[in-house]
């Protein structure tokens, strides 16, 4: 069965260099259905769409990520309306704010205002990083409702709710399964299985029992598992319905 859609990959980082290619053509030759592989500056978006030209089941998201701007960032915002014409580039992202890095907060508000309005203007959903800066993130998102994912969400339930009503989906991966985990099971339990979909962030986030190895699309069996548990389904069901919905999201079917 073909039920594993990664929403959100890093197949281009460097975690990757020795069995890339070996890697993601055996994921998709099994489980795997779909992968995502965002874009965190200019030449990690090409790499994202050169990977995309290979593979059938892989799409790219092409953006500029908070933690890699700088000075020159604004001046970029042209390039990535130019690789978004790709014919496998299926979003906008990652795109977002990461309070967390010293990044400037106002070139981050400004980049990723401006990444939302290209994203509109194209019709194209995105994929938003959201970390440690939830208020300013939800501002933006009600000042531009864009269509899309909120990935790694790291809110409060109630905040999911909110994101949902503005016809989000809420991305969810390894950290459900992690023993501190107690804020997004709340989450999940808080949002119907209609507004999520599974990612990875690989090669980061592994889920238990491979936390902090490298990760890959295949392990998204440990997310869904535990989403299951939750929503007192079976893993079967949660995969099929958020195939589903990033299939929708990225409108690939
Ligand atoms: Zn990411």
């Amino acid at each position: 069965m073909k039920d594993i859609f990664d929403t959100h990959a890093h197949y281009d980082d460097k975690a990757f260099d020795p069995d890339r290619d070996e890697l993601i053509s055996a994921l998709l030759s099994g489980r795997v259905c779909g992968i995502v592989n965002q874009g965190t500056d200019i030449a990690s978006s090409r790499f994202s769409l050169e990977l995309a030209e290979k593979y059938d089941g892989l799409y790219a998201a092409v953006g500029l990520h908070p933690e890699c701007l700088d000075e020159n960032s604004m001046n970029e915002i042209d390039t990535v309306r130019q690789l978004a014409a790709h014919p496998k580039a299926v979003a906008v992202g990652e795109i977002g704010l990461d309070y967390y890095y010293d990044v400037p907060r106002d070139l981050q508000k400004n980049v990723f205002s401006a990444m939302l309005e290209l994203a509109d203007d194209l019709s194209m959903p995105v994929n938003i990083h959201d970390r440690e800066a939830h208020g300013d993130t939800l501002d933006i998102i009600k000042k531009y409702r864009p269509k899309g994912i909120l990935h790694c969400f790291s809110g409060s339930a109630e905040m999911a709710r909110e994101v949902v009503k503005l016809g989000m989906y809420i991305g969810m991966g390894g950290v459900v399964t992690f023993k501190n985990a107690r804020k997004t099971l709340e989450v999940i339990d808080a949002v119907p299985l209609e507004s999520l979909v599974l990612e990875t962030d690989c090669p980061y986030l592994s889920p238990v029992p491979f936390r902090g190895k490298r990760n890959d699309s295949g392990n998204i069996i440990y997310t869904a598992e535990k989403i299951a548990e939750i929503k007192s389904t079976t893993a079967e069901e949660v995969l099929r319905i958020t195939k589903e919905n990033a299939q929708t999201v990225y409108k690939l079917k």
